[in-house]
């Protein structure tokens, strides 16, 4: 057992054992010194001491945040001695007072030895290697002396005791029951039996303290499933919880008594290793261990029916005497596991000086990024659209910024931050806003756009107020001719969620006036049906298979499979990041309706968009 409670509890207890002895062991010298037995009462006083200081000793050397698990294992051992000497030394007066029937010393020492049963059964229930001898210590003698009068009153009150015994040691046990199962409860995860986020907290606290000492070494594993919540999602959490439970129970049976093994939460568990001297042992070791353990678990797993395929992504950590900050183990660990997943999952990743850096790099964005919105920084850029003819169709509104400290960050790097925090809705509705200004600038000063393109991030697309937000802006700058002609690019990464609510506000959007576009498409999830069943007006062939007509013969089949799609559907079709003119002909050939990429040009400024394309109109 190796509980901070349980020994806090034990702990606090010293003092009061120790109260209760020195306070009360006053009145037995006295007692001692009227009914001349004082010499005695003072030796007893004086071991009394003795086995206090001691105990106080203990008091003090406790601390359970700096102490490792081997020193309070230490500890502890001390603690039953003394628990073991205190008590020994009630049995002691009792002993010296209760042959003292003439001066009726003796009711002392009876009422004694029942006092510090009561006393021990209370003090020390949470251990049961603890109350068990301890009561049979303090009442076998009272039954011996009971029994030994020789009348059969004392024989009466020898059974009583034995009797008071078996209740002592009874309802002891059951309170002692009774804080197992919540000693077991407060560490556990109910659902996989696995320790949970807490005790692993503290586990890793005090093996910490231990490495500090030993100059030892360790590791930890963070391990998420990967694509768990679409489990849940289309089978269902019943069958979540059963798969979250065959998982654990697989990396318990792999993991034996080595390593320690918690459930953080949801479908992140975490593995702490056993120590090592060597650090390049225990490197190679935390390698080899994490690619046996993710290739037992992508095993398949048979539940109810289904046979589920499950990958992980696991993050890795080393805990070292040179690094002593247990918090960010953890933390560290699950920067490792995240940067797994957006390497494409199923793999692991081994926490490392880059990756701090790169955690601080975002940080810092993410800080410049909240002063660069309300200094407006972040300018709009405007890449046309072409028809087949060469003629300017419209054009895709994209986000610029150029930073004082890091100069120019794309939006691929800010947008996925500014997604993370939050800060993408702000920054979102600038942008519409910026953009319906300038697009309705642009139509007053006769510069005649067919469409006017704008991206949308998942995270804005999803939040709450946004066909509100839209409606508001749309209302403000566009009349009825020009809301008609803007469109909102989304992702294909969109299709990952409730596929009603995309729909539902999808169709909101188009009774704003306003048409929808299925950006790089072809990279994520789609497929015909789902195509089918949203209201979209346009695809975009996304520049992984433009940039590859000429090379890629599966590629060009795809573009050619999704021009005939966007036919069949009757969608319009943009084909974007064409840079040659080889790649121009065949989407031609093909039959594609719009082209955008650096062949025509590349995104301009407002005002350089305004110079060029005002003399072509
Ligand atoms: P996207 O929507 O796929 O935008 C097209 C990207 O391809 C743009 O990169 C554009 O500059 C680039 N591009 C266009 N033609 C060519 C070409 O011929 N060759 C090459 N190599 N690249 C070309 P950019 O501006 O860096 O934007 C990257 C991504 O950032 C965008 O991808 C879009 O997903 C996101 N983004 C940009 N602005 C916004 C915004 O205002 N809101 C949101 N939510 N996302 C934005
Ligand atoms: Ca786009
Ligand atoms: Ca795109």
């Amino acid at each position: 057992m190796n509980q901070h409670a349980f020994y806090e509890f034990l702990h606090k207890q010293i003092v009061l054992m120790i109260g209760l002895s020195l306070g009360p062991g006053i009145a037995y010298i006295l007692l001692g010194w009227m009914n001349g037995v004082v010499d005695k009462a003072l030796v007893w006083y004086f071991l009394m001491l003795l086995c206090s200081v001691l105990g106080w000793r203990l008091y003090t050397q406790f601390n359970i945040h700096t102490m490792s698990s081997d020193a309070i294992q230490k500890w502890y051992l001390k603690l039953r001695l003394f628990y073991y000497g205190i008590f020994l030394l009630w049995v002691l007066i009792f002993i010296f007072y209760c042959n003292e029937t003439e001066s009726n010393l003796h009711y002392i020492a009876i009422f004694t030895e029942i006092g510090a049963a009561v006393v021990a059964s209370t003090l020390l229930v949470s251990d049961k290697k603890l109350f068990i001898p301890v009561l049979l210590l303090m009442m076998i003698p009272l039954i011996i002396y009971f029994a030994l009068i020789g009348s059969w009153y004392g024989y009466i009150l020898s059974i009583f005791s034995l009797i008071f015994l078996g209740v002592l040691i009874y309802s002891s046990q059951t309170t002692y029951n009774l804080l197992q199962e919540n000693y077991y409860q407060a560490q556990h995860d109910i659902l996989t039996g696995l320790f949970n986020r807490r005790y692993f907290v503290s586990y890793l606290e005090q093996m910490n303290n231990g490495l500090q000492i030993t100059k030892g070494c360790a590791y930890i594993l963070l391990i998420d499933l990967d694509h768990f919540k679409s489990i849940n999602d289309s089978l269902g959490h019943g069958v979540g919880d059963k798969v979250l439970k065959s998982v654990a129970k697989r990396i318990i049976e792999f993991c034996g008594d080595s390593h320690l093994v918690a459930r953080l939460g949801g479908d992140e568990f975490i593995i702490a290793s056993e120590k090592f001297d060597d650090m390049t042992y225990c490197k190679n070791n935390a390698i080899s261990f994490s690619e046996n353990l993710l290739e037992m678990m992508k095993k398949p797993y048979e539940i109810e029916n289904h046979r589920l395929y499950i990958s992980a992504s696991i993050g890795v950590n080393y805990i070292s005497h040179k690094l002593p900050q247990t918090k960010d183990f953890i933390k560290e660990a699950d920067i490792a596991m995240y940067e797994a997943k957006a390497q494409g999952r199923d793999g692991i990743i081994i926490f490392n000086d880059m990756l701090a850096k790169k955690v601080e790099y975002h940080l810092e964005i993410e800080r410049l990024l909240y002063i660069a919105m309300e200094e407006r920084e972040i300018e709009l850029y405007f890449q046309p659209q072409f028809g087949k003819d060469g003629q300017v169709l419209g054009c895709e509104v994209l986000t610029r910024w150029y930073s004082a400290k890091f100069g120019y960050i794309p939006p691929s790097e800010f947008i996925a931050i500014a997604e993370k925090t939050g800060l993408i809705i702000e920054l979102g509705n600038s942008v519409i806003e910026e953009a319906f200004k300038t697009f309705m600038l642009w139509h007053g000063k006769g510069l005649k756009l067919e469409q006017f393109s704008i991206n949308i991030s998942l995270r804005q697309f999803f939040h709450n107020t946004f066909i509100e937000d839209v409606k508001t802006l749309v209302d403000k700058y566009l009349d009825y001719e020009l809301k008609h002609k803007i469109v909102f690019e989304l992702t294909e990464t969109l299709l990952v969620k409730d596929f009603n609510r995309i729909v539902d506000i999808m169709k909101e959007l188009k009774n704003l006036g306003i048409s929808i576009s299925m950006d790089d498409f072809g990279t994520g999830y789609s497929s015909l049906s789902y195509l089918r069943q949203l209201p979209i007006d346009e695809l975009k062939i996304d520049r992984s298979f433009v940039s590859r007509i000429g090379e890629s013969a599966s590629d060009e089949v795809m573009i050619k499979t999704i021009l005939a799609m966007a036919n069949i559907f009757n969608l319009k079709i943009v084909a974007e990041g064409v840079e040659t003119k080889e790649q121009y002909q065949f989407l031609t050939d093909n039959h594609c309706d719009m082209f955008q990429g650096y062949y025509f040009s590349k995104p301009l400024t407002e005002s350089k968009f305004e110079e060029v394309y005002f003399s072509l109109k």
